[in-house]
This record gives C-alpha cells, sequence and structure tokens, in this order.
C-alpha cells in the first residue's frame, strides 16, 4: 500500500469512528528530523495534551461584533464563521507565559476566549454529542495583528498572517472536563497591566460551544487534539513590549502572560 493510500484509510478510519486507530508501525526515514509534537499541559495530570490544529470562531459575542465594526443582526443569528492558526503557533502552559511581540505589526491586539480542546472528533457531529468529544477547557489569547487583519479585509484577502503567526495561541493550563465540567456561563475578564480591559460572560456567546462544534464538523473532519478559540467579549486593544496579562474564566481557571 502506497503512502498515499495509508492516509487515506486512517483519515477514512477517523471520520467514520472519530478516533485514530492504532498506527501501523513504519520503517521511516525522512529527509530531516521532523518536528516535535506541540503538547499543552494538563492540571492534575503529568500526560500532556498534542496539539493537532487550532480553529478559531469570528466575532461570536454581540458587543465585539459592534465594536469591530458588524451591523446588529436584526434578521436573525448569522452561521459562525471560522479561521485558523497552525498548531504548533500555540504557546502555553502554567505559570507567566512569555509571548514575543511580533514582528510586522504596530497594532498587536488582545483577545481573551474560551478555549476548547477535543479528545475526539468526526465529521457531521450531532449537536448534542459534541460535548462528548471534549476533553478540556482552558483560558486563551487569540493575538491579532489587527493592523496586517485590516489591510487584509479592505482588500479582500485573507486573514492568515494578521491571525495565524507564531506564538499568536496563547493557552493556559488545560482542565479536563472531569474536573471543571461544561461551563457555559461564568466571567471572562482579562486585564492588562492591573486594568480590566476585556469583561464579558460565556453566556454572551451567541454560538455555544456543542454548537461550534457541530457547525464546524459539517466543514472538516475534527480530531483529538484540535484546539477551538470560541471568540472574545468586547474591549479589544492594543500591547506594549513589557505589558503583563491576566486572563480569567470563572469556573475555568487563570493564563497569566508577558509580552516580550
Ligand atoms: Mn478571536
Amino acid at each position: 500500500m502506497s503512502m498515499l493510500a495509508v492516509g487515506g484509510a486512517l483519515r477514512q478510519e477517523l471520520l467514520h469512528t472519530g478516533t485514530l486507530p492504532a498506527l501501523p508501525v513504519f520503517a521511516m526515514t525522512y529527509v530531516f528530523t521532523p518536528c516535535p509534537v506541540v503538547a499543552l499541559p494538563v492540571a492534575g495530570s503529568d500526560a500532556r495534551f498534542p496539539v493537532r490544529r487550532i480553529f478559531c470562531v469570528g466575532r461570536n459575542y454581540a458587543e465585539h461584533a459592534r465594536e469591530m465594526g458588524a451591523a446588529d443582526q436584526a434578521a436573525g443569528l448569522e452561521p459562525p464563521f471560522f479561521f485558523m492558526k497552525p498548531g504548533d503557533a500555540v504557546v502555553g502552559g502554567d505559570g507567566e507565559l512569555a509571548v514575543a511581540y511580533p514582528p510586522a505589526t504596530a497594532n498587536l491586539h488582545h483577545e481573551v476566549e474560551l478555549v476548547v480542546a477535543l479528545a475526539g472528533g468526526g465529521a457531521d457531529v450531532a449537536v448534542d454529542a459534541a460535548p462528548g468529544l471534549i476533553f478540556g477547557y482552558a483560558v486563551g489569547l487569540d493575538l491579532t495583528r489587527r493592523d496586517l487583519q485590516a489591510r487584509a479585509k479592505e482588500k479582500g484577502h485573507p486573514w492568515d498572517m494578521g491571525k495565524g503567526f507564531d506564538q499568536s495561541a496563547v493557552c493556559g493550563l488545560i482542565q479536563p472536563v472531569t474536573a471543571v465540567g461544561h461551563p457555559a456561563s461564568g466571567e471572562i475578564r482579562l486585564e492588562v497591566n492591573g486594568e480590566t480591559r476585556q469583561r464579558g460572560d460565556l453566556a454572551d456567546m451567541m454560538w455555544k460551544v456543542p454548537a461550534i462544534i457541530a457547525n464546524l464538523s459539517t466543514l472538516v473532519g475534527l480530531a483529538p487534539g484540535d484546539l477551538i478559540y470560541t471568540g472574545t467579549p468586547s474591549g479589544v486593544g492594543p500591547l506594549q513590549r513589557g505589558d503583563r496579562l491576566a486572563g480569567r474564566i470563572a469556573g475555568v481557571g487563570t493564563l497569566a502572560a508577558r509580552i516580550v
């Protein structure tokens, strides 16, 4: 069987069962050493959460949608829209995380978000089956080069370089569902240098976590290791080198970061 065929078979198995089968062992050589698996620490465990892909939901809190210039959705809820960051754009863990101020921007913005960490996957997942795929939750930051994003929007170009740069996905300690359940309400807040910049409530998310997962799974086959950043409340704003960030979601946990 060719490698391509093996890859296809694994993908079919993943889509069919939502889990990866035990991998066959190949005598494999590479032309250079493959990148290590990016993995995040988990509260109360020595085992790490291996990251696959990072999906992000845009404009999921009405107040933030307004501050970004969206018209009020008088006609009803629009479908969620998604963008991505590379899996290795994640910087995470416990304690104060050092996050590099990225190149090519003069307007780096913070967006504090609830992060969903998947241990299962599949395509066309039903809303009521979606919580069963979740391993845990974390407090995260969707860092954004707002000037690059704005320029891309203006020209109708992709957002990737505004959103998916190195260290753009900050993620606190992953809290397993077994410890925190499935938080659907609770304050989400971000302080920068001790001053509250963003404050909202998970209950104000327009698209709730199970519906986000169900919708996303109609677009791609979800897989164990996928992270979903679920959108940010209002109050996004610029960061400078030296800023200290403290994120907190009631019932989930905290995140501490410093821009260096
Ligand atoms: Mn965001």
